[in-house]
């Protein structure tokens, strides 16, 4: 059990949500990993030690260490040297996880964000076309199922001819 007074507790947790509320995606800079929705838990174990718990956006995802090792020095700038990271793989993420707000920077960034509800998807099989991040229009065609990296597929839109990368719906 935590042995500090209730308002230590959370002045360290927000001290902690703080430090990591700018660390960034490693793949996609604009947004932060709370956009993204990877961030699941911020807790205190034992001894005031900040456990942040994080979900890949896919197993096996690459930047998955990078994540870890950002979240990490954040945390320890921010005076927490000992905090862990914890991966927890269940529930899986999904892209309705990803914030509002992150799915708005996608779009200014010029990568398609994920369309409509995963469960949805899931439910019709098909995949909807996506509205072009730069010209806004709803016709587009997917080229590729592999973009500049493994979570996006590459799209072009048939009105302004543009490719563009979309974030794959998982
Ligand atoms: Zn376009």
């Amino acid at each position: 059990m935590v042995s500090l007074a209730a308002s230590e507790t959370d002045e360290r947790l927000q001290r902690a949500r703080a430090a990591i509320a700018d660390v960034s995606d490693p793949e996609i800079p604009v947004l932060t990993l709370g956009d993204l929705g990877v961030i699941r838990d911020i807790g205190l174990e034992e001894g005031g030690i900040i456990e942040v718990t994080i979900t890949p956006t896919y197993s096996g995802c690459p930047a998955m260490k990078v994540m870890e090792f950002d979240l990490a020095t954040a945390l320890a700038k921010a005076g927490f040297a000992e905090a862990r990271i914890r991966t927890a793989l269940a529930p899986a993420w999904t892209t309705d996880w990803m914030s509002e707000a992150g799915k708005e920077k996608l779009r200014a960034y010029g990568i398609a964000p994920p369309a409509g509800k995963a469960s949805r998807r899931a439910l019709f099989g098909a995949e909807t076309a996506l509205t072009c991040p730069r010209c806004g229009s709803g016709k587009t065609t997917k080229i590729s199922e592999f973009g500049s990296t493994a979570c996006k597929a590459q799209w072009r839109c048939d009105a302004c001819l543009e490719p563009f990368d979309a974030f794959k719906c998982i």
